[in-house]
C-alpha cells in the first residue's frame, strides 16, 4: 500500500479516509496516533494488526468536545465535565462507562471507554470534519518508542496505513494523563502531561494506582504491563543522587557498544561512549519531549545498552510520567547508587 504524506490542508481528505474505513496517523499534542473510526470495528481491527498491538490492549477514542460524552458513554459523574472544562482540548484521557454503540473490539470487552479530546488544529479538524469519535493508539509498532514527528510514524507505519497527516512535532511529546472516573476516588492509571497536582486541585481526592508508585514492573491498566516505549537496546536507569558518582560508575562500564541519555549538561561528565542530552532536570517538560525521539535516535543494531538519568518522581509533575515511561523502557532495570 502506497501511504500518503498530507499536511496543514488535507484535513478534509483525511477525514474522507477516515469515514471510508481507512487508517490515518494524525499529530496531537501528545504523540502521533493511528486513528480509525472508532465506530468501524474492522477498521479498529487493522489498528491491531498493523501496529502488532495485543488484542487485550485497548484504544482511547478521541472526540472534539466533551459535548460528545453523553453520546459514547454512560452514568457519566460530574468530575467528567469538570476535568474537560479545566483541561480539555489537552493530554488527559478519562475512563468512563461505555454506551454499547462502541464496539467491543476497541474496549477489548471492557465496560469502560476512555475518550479523549486532543489540543491539537488538526486533528480537531480531522475529527469534526470525520464526525466520528476516532480511536487512536500511539502511531507506532507495539512496543517501540512513542512516535513524537511524522517521520517516526513512516519508520513504523509506511506503507501500511492510507495516511499521515504532518502537524509537526509533538508539544508534550509523552502519552496522555489517563484517570479512572468509574471509581471513588477518581484513580490516575497512566502519568502524563497533566499532572496529579493539577487534577488533584479541580477534584480534591485523587489516587494514584499502587501498580505506578512500585518498579513499574505490576501495573493494572490493561496493556501497561508489556515492556514498552523501547529500543533494541537494553535500558538501564542509573540513578543516586551524586551526579559524580553516577558518571563514574557509567565511564566504568564497557563502551562497545553502550550510550549514554543524560540531562543537558552532563554530556562533558561522559567518557567516549554515545552520548545525547534530552533536557533540562530542573524542566521535566523538556524530557518528555524529547525523551521518545532520543529512544529512537538511539535505537541502532549498534547500541545493545543504554545507561540513562531519570527524573526523581518524588518531585511529582511531569518529572513523574517521564521516570514512568523511561522504568518501561527499562523493564524495571534500575541501578541505585
Ligand atoms: P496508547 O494509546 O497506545 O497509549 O494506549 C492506550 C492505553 O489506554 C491502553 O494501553 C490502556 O492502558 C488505556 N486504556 C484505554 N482504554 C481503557 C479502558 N477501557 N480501561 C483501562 N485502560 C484503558
Ligand atoms: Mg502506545
Amino acid at each position: 500500500m502506497n501511504t500518503l504524506l498530507l499536511g496543514e490542508k488535507d484535513a478534509a481528505l483525511a477525514a474522507e479516509i477516515i469515514k471510508r474505513g481507512g487508517l490515518v496517523a494524525m499529530p496531537t499534542e501528545t504523540v502521533y496516533g493511528l486513528g480509525a473510526s472508532a465506530l468501524n470495528e474492522r477498521a479498529a481491527a487493522r489498528i491491531f494488526e498493523v501496529k502488532g498491538r495485543p488484542a487485550d490492549n485497548p484504544l482511547i477514542i478521541h472526540v472534539a468536545s466533551a459535548g460528545e460524552l453523553e453520546k459514547w458513554c454512560v452514568n457519566i459523574p460530574p468530575s467528567a465535565y469538570l476535568l474537560a472544562g479545566a483541561f480539555w482540548p489537552g493530554p488527559l484521557t478519562l475512563l468512563l462507562e461505555r454506551n454499547a454503540i462502541i464496539p467491543d473490539i476497541v474496549t477489548a470487552g471492557l465496560k469502560t471507554v476512555a475518550v479523549r479530546c486532543p489540543d491539537h488544529r488538526l486533528a480537531l479538524e480531522l475529527i469534526r470534519l470525520a464526525g466520528v469519535p476516532v480511536a487512536a493508539p500511539s502511531a507506532n509498532t507495539s512496543g517501540k518508542p512513542s512516535p513524537t514527528a511524522a517521520r517516526h510514524v513512516l519508520q513504523d507505519l509506511c506503507g501500511k496505513i492510507e495516511a499521515v497527516l504532518d502537524g509537526g512535532g509533538c508539544r508534550v511529546g509523552l502519552e496522555s494523563t489517563i484517570i479512572d472516573l468509574t471509581c471513588s476516588p477518581p484513580r490516575i492509571l497512566r502519568p502524563g502531561g497533566v499532572t496529579r497536582e493539577q487534577l488533584a486541585a479541580v477534584l480534591g481526592e485523587v489516587e494514584v494506582d499502587a501498580g505506578l508508585l512500585g518498579s513499574g514492573e505490576k501495573p493494572r491498566a490493561p496493556g501497561m504491563k508489556y515492556r514498552h516505549y523501547a529500543p533494541q537496546a537494553d535500558v538501564i536507569i542509573v540513578r543516586g543522587d551524586d551526579a559524580a558518582r553516577i558518571f563514574d560508575y557509567i565511564n566504568s562500564r564497557p563502551d562497545e557498544g553502550a550510550a549514554v541519555l543524560c540531562f543537558d549538561g552532563e554530556e562533558r561528565y561522559v567518557k567516549s561512549k554515545i552520548c545525547l542530552a534530552y533536557g533540562s532536570e530542573r524542566e521535566p517538560s523538556t524530557l518528555a519531549e524529547r525523551l521518545f525521539a532520543c529512544l529512537r535516535e538511539l535505537d541502532r543494531e549498534d547500541i545493545k545498552t543504554i545507561y540513562a538519568r531519570c527524573p526523581s518522581e518524588d518531585e511529582g509533575g511531569v518529572g513523574f510520567a517521564v521516570a514512568n515511561r523511561l522504568k518501561k523502557a527499562a523493564g524495571g532495570r534500575v541501578i541505585c547508587l
